[in-house]
């Protein structure tokens, strides 16, 4: 889908390629626009480099902003990955959605009896635990639709396009707005670029951006589990925590939330953490705790309402940042957004949207 000429803008720069700032690379160069994305280090080396993310729909019905955004995600991927990104490691097998509580259990019944069953499907305990291969803790809901994929091999397979420039080792140390309403960025070597359209894609906007947008750091650790023999498992299993089936011959057990803090080790405790969660969803399949092994540790740019910030933060700035705990189901369709936006094109998402989106939408007024 090539632009009209004249509405190609200049030279766009993004910083970041992470999953968000992958997505806004791919949408602009698909439409026959050039960008060059600044890396301070590799592709996908911030939370975008999990071994694995789960892709579902948080279930809650349309006027919910969190479930109408995740189930858009979910849809959107679907089909660029059939379409485009079939090289991406991927299964959609389905995911069980254990609940918390008696009144989340009502809910997604309530949901459940009118949404479509390829979309949500109540399961008895018995149901359950026989279409995904191992006992489950309780009752559950099927997401179909949902399922994981390899989160590295997407934000590369967004970034490989001719009309895309990325340099990689290449830190943003500060920006400048200048008369002419040009971005001066500063990389750490010292070198200089300027741009009339920047896209932040850094997951957190400080320290290059002065004000607070009401981003906070939320570290989280995977665990791994080897696969054994007879303990095989058909779906993605969640509650507040999740299982995934043996890829690779790893499941993946996550996520602990530590908010601010820094620690970028692996934590025994955490991996005790994560068996607490398996343990509430397949109480019968690790009996051992020592049985889990430490996996990544990376950091989620989280809001208050749960939602990413993006759109426009100032004359030729924009932003995809604040993914929190969804950004690989979507970044992409975001990212999709914010180019077709910033073109003055048809937006995939609703007016609405721009407002439940702001970057802005967080910062106190004086
Ligand atoms: C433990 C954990 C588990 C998760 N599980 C899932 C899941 O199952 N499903 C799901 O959908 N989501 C999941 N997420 C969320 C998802 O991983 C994130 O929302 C997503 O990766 C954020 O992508 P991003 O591109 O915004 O940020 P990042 O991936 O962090 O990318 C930001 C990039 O910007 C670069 N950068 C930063 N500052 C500069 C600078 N000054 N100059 C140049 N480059 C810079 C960084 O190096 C980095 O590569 C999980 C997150 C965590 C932490």
């Amino acid at each position: 889908m090539a632009a009209p000429q004249s509405s190609l803008p200049g030279k766009v720069i993004i910083i970041g390629a992470g999953i968000a700032g992958a997505s806004v690379a791919h949408a602009f160069a698909r439409r026959g626009i050039a960008v060059t994305v600044l890396e301070r280090a590799q592709p996908a080396c911030g939370g975008s480099g999990n071994p694995v993310a789960v892709v579902r729909a948080e279930p809650g019905g349309a006027h919910h902003p969190i479930a109408a955004l995740s189930a858009a995600g979910v849809l959107w991927l679907i089909n660029w990955i059939a379409q485009h990104g079939q090289s991406v490691p991927h299964d959609f097998c389905g995911v069980l959605r254990l609940t918390r509580d008696a009144r989340r259990h009502n809910k997604l019944a309530e949901l459940a009896r009118t949404a479509s069953a390829d979309w949500l499907r109540e399961l008895s305990q018995e149901a359950a635990s026989a279409l995904c291969g191992q006992p489950v803790a309780d009752a559950a809901f099927l997401l179909p639709q949902a399922g994981w994929v390899q989160p590295v091999a997407l934000v590369n397979a967004l970034l490989a396009h001719p009309l895309i420039t990325l340099q990689t080792d290449a830190a943003v140390d500060s920006l400048l707005q200048d008369d002419m309403q040009r971005w001066q960025l500063t990389l750490a070597d010292g070198s200089k670029l300027e741009t009339a359209l920047l896209v932040l894609a850094s997951a957190f906007a400080a320290p290059l951006l002065p004000l607070a947008y009401g981003i906070a750091s939320a570290r989280g650790q995977l665990s791994c589990l080897p696969e054994r023999a007879g303990k095989s498992l058909h779906m993605i299993v969640c509650r507040d925590g999740y299982i995934t089936p043996a890829i690779n011959g790893i499941h993946t057990i996550g996520a602990t939330i530590q908010t601010n803090d820094d620690y970028a080790h692996a934590r025994l405790a955490d991996d005790a953490e994560n068996f607490e969660r398996l343990q509430s969803v397949l109480p019968d399949f690790v009996t051992d705790a020592a049985q889990l092994q430490s996996g990544r540790v990376s950091w989620r740019g989280v809001t208050q309402d749960r939602l990413p910030l993006v759109g426009k933060m100032a004359e030729g700035l924009y932003a995809s940042l604040a993914h929190g705990a969804r950004g690989i189901t979507c970044a992409p369709l975001c990212g999709e957004w914010l180019a077709a936006s910033m073109l003055g094109e048809d937006s995939p998402l609703s007016a609405e949207w721009q407002r439940l989106l702001d970057p802005l939408r967080f910062i106190k007024p004086d």
